[in-house]
């Protein structure tokens, strides 16, 4: 890479705009870069680019879909130290946390490029014969947070691609490079018009919401923003994916060994920074064990070096940026205004970058704002409980359901309390598996329908049911 990537992709070409707004290095506050900020009219051009390249791409054998879907995965791969770089400065996590996302990117198109739904026959005697089938829906309105802006842009854009669909993309405002840069070289593998990448500000979600030529939108986002999109895509009955905000709960049974799980208990809520979908957002632990449990995440915690992502040893980088950041000063200054106590962290440092120590609130009230709203930063609550059905109430009392995970030694008691758990997914003595073969989506206001598997697959789908009869013969 020679340059910072900063070109929008429309019908296969680079496209830049007068408009322009920043990108910012949240570790050091430095400007990376200027981006586009696309017009309704490019935003017009973009969808009429795909709708145009839907046709052959629809028709073309999957299998051919599926190898170029598959090449998509080389490019990344070729360029895998430039990802990294250019990912960990624009969203400052940690350079082990960038690989991992460049990685999962690049794993996420080899293997969802091997997916296909089976048509189901229904009825197959003499000259009838009934197949339900799925074709595409057309045109994809992709729009993508900044939390792990090429991961869950590459959720949306391989499956609907896989499925025969073309794909106008656009991420954060926060965190357009690396996706811009994946929408230009992509084009080295598709014909132009499959994949757009397009980008600007809020507006342009919005614009591409209403768009009565976007035939469905996968959104990941927050629950707030989400009912805007629900609302607007309503004008031509777009078919929906939202992939939206949590406040998962972890559960740590009395059985559980402390020293044995604190460091997966830490990671579970502060990977990425706590930056997190599916980060554990409260932690709810037993009574017996509530001191023990405590005292190790406060020990590992300080094993653990927040800074710039891309130096030596950081393994927590900054809050992405400074209107997240504003708003986790501010919960720390709620969690001090009213009483509620420290075991570490609480302060953040001020001084360049945006960041926000580890922060562990002892067991503050279940009605305050660190238990009821999703962070969305490394400030955690740890919670008391003595009764397993109290527990399991406090847990379900939420508009949320993402994600959910248990601990404990007896591990049928444990599956028992997470079968219990509203949530999408509910993991036992671990966090965080994902995978292409894995359905991954919310329950209640975390989301409308999932990601990844065939059930994600079938989301860039309509059913078609063919009834077919052997032609009359005189
Ligand atoms: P956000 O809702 O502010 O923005 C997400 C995207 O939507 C951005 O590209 C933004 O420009 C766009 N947007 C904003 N307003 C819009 C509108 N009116 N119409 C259409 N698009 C619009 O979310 P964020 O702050 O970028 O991301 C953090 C949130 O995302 C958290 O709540 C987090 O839990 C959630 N998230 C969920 C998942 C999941 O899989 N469930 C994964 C990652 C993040």
């Amino acid at each position: 890479m020679n340059e910072v990537p900063h070109a929008m992709t429309i019908n296969g070409a680079r496209v830049f705009t007068s408009n322009v707004d920043l990108v910012i290095n949240p570790a050091t506050e430095k400007q990376i870069c200027a981006y586009p900020l696309a017009s309704r009219e490019q935003l017009d051009d973009a969808v009429r680019a795909a709708q145009k390249a839907f046709i052959s791409w629809r028709d073309r054998p999957l299998s051919e879909r599926q190898a170029l879907v598959a090449k998509l995965a080389d490019l990344i791969q070729e360029n895998q130290e430039s990802f990294i770089r250019l990912l960990s400065t624009e969203q400052g996590k940690g350079r082990a946390a960038a690989e991992w996302e460049i990685g999962g990117s690049i794993h996420w198109l080899q293997e969802v490029a091997k997916q296909s739904l089976p048509n189901e026959v229904v009825v197959d005697k003499g000259d009838e014969q009934i197949v339900t089938r799925h074709t595409p829906i057309g045109v994809v309105g992709a729009i993508t947070p900044w939390n792990f802006p090429l991961l869950l842009a590459v959720w949306k854009v391989a499956p609907a691609l896989v499925a025969g669909n073309t794909v106008v993309l656009k991420p954060s405002p926060f965190t357009p490079l690396c996706t811009l840069w994946f929408g230009e070289l992509a084009q080295s593998v598709l014909p132009p018009g499959v994949l757009n990448v397009i980008s600007g500000g809020n507006e342009l979600g919005q614009w591409m919401t209403e768009h009565a030529d976007i035939g469905k939108i996968s959104f990941t986002g927050s629950t707030a923003t989400g009912r805007k999109v629900m609302a607007s895509a309503s004008t031509n009955l777009k078919r929906l994916t939202l992939e939206l905000g949590g406040n998962d709960p972890a559960i740590v049974l009395p059985d559980a060994d402390p020293k044995a799980i604190a460091k997966d208990l830490f990671w579970a809520s502060f990977a990425n920074s706590a930056q997190f979908c599916a980060a554990c957002k409260r932690l709810y632990v037993h009574e017996d064990i509530y001191d023990a449990v405590a005292a190790e995440l406060v020990a590992y915690a300080k094993t653990v070096k927040m800074g710039d992502g891309l130096a030596d040893g950081v393994e927590l980088g900054p809050i992405q940026n400074k209107m997240q950041y504003d708003k986790l000063l501010n919960l720390l200054q709620d969690i001090k205004a009213n009483g509620q106590k420290v075991l570490l962290g609480g302060e953040a440092p001020g001084g360049k970058g945006y960041f926000i120590p580890v922060t562990l609130v002892d067991n503050p009230p279940e009605d305050s704002r660190v238990v009821v709203e999703e962070a969305f930063g490394p400030v955690l609550p740890l919670l008391k409980y003595r009764d397993i059905e109290d527990v399991i109430s406090r847990a379900n009392n939420t508009c949320y359901g993402l994600a959910a995970s248990v601990w404990g030694k007896d591990v049928s008691r444990a599956e028992a309390v997470a079968s219990r758990l509203e949530a999408g997914t509910v993991w036992v003595n671990q966090i965080h598996v994902f995978s292409p073969g894995l359905a991954f989506g919310g329950h209640k206001q975390s989301g409308v329908g999932v990601e990844n598997s065939l059930h994600g697959l079938a989301e860039y789908c309509n059913v078609q049911t063919v009834i077919r009869k052997a032609a009359a013969s005189a």
